[in-house]
């Protein structure tokens, strides 16, 4: 069977030349870099390192060209039916630059300051909102975080607003529940250092309501324990005790 005339030329084929490299659309500028460098690239992993200047503008124009043949291939005349004339132009943008934006661009910078009133006390912080797509479908996925820090002495602290814009990061990407929740968990534990860590996720996935099994009360809930929380129950009580009831 012929494969169809967009099949992209495997990248498999290393060792091109700059000038060779150059002439070749933007993905494949950054998955030539990402496979020469042995750099995993899956959906929910951020590739910033290999996005040179100006080619996610580059990358937003493929992603459009790329929708209108998947929009042609689902028969629309996006030429005559006004509704759908400027989709694929949306939808690029949307994904580039809003809710897949987390694979492109570097974690937003975030302030560490150290621990001088020798804070020891159990912190929580949310519900944060995150919106995510799901890898599988990349059907929406919208959902609610709570975070517990049990801090020590050594421990960075970083502020509320920080917690916020790491999980946006971490989220906007295609992802799976599970996986995001400990992606966000090792970031945290990266920056703050803390003696516990804990995380509790609970998410709406748009896939389970809009196909499949059509269910309407498909939330997920999930959660990450590390540290002090593993190892307390107590502790784990008392940080679970805090969250408000959930269906509330
Ligand atoms: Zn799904």
């Amino acid at each position: 069977m012929a494969s169809p005339p967009s099949t992209p030329e495997p990248t498999a084929r290393l060792l091109r030349s700059e000038e060779e490299l150059a002439l070749r659309p933007a993905s494949e500028r950054i998955r030539y870099r990402l496979v020469t460098a042995e750099r995993r690239h899956h959906a929910n992993d951020n590739i910033a390192d290999f996005v040179r200047e100006g080619e996610l503008e580059e990358l937003k124009a493929e992603v459009q060209a790329k929708v209108q043949d998947l929009l042609r291939t689902l028969v629309i005349d996006t030429e005559s039916d006004h509704n759908t004339n400027e989709t694929a132009q949306r939808v690029a943008k949307m994904y580039v630059d809003e809710v897949f934006r987390g694979r492109y661009v570097p974690m937003p910078a975030v302030t560490e300051f150290p621990n001088v009133g020798k804070l020891n006390e159990l912190m929580i912080v949310g519900p944060i909102t995150v919106r995510s797509a799901c890898s599988h479908h990349l059907c929406p996925i919208i959902g609610r975080v709570w975070i517990g820090v049990l801090p020590n002495e050594h421990s960075n602290l970083i502020g509320l607003s920080k917690y916020v814009r790491i999980a946006d990061w971490v989220l906007s990407r295609p992802q799976i529940q599970e996986e995001a929740v400990t992606m966000l968990a090792n970031e945290l534990q990266e920056r703050v250092r803390p003696d516990g860590l804990a995380l509790v996720m609970e998410a709406d996935h748009f896939c389970m309501h809009w196909r499949g099994v059509k269910d309407n009360d498909a939330a997920m809930v999930n959660s990450v324990m590390r540290g002090a929380f593993l190892k307390d129950a107590n502790l784990r009580r008392e940080f679970l005790s805090l969250l408000p009831r959930r269906n509330a």
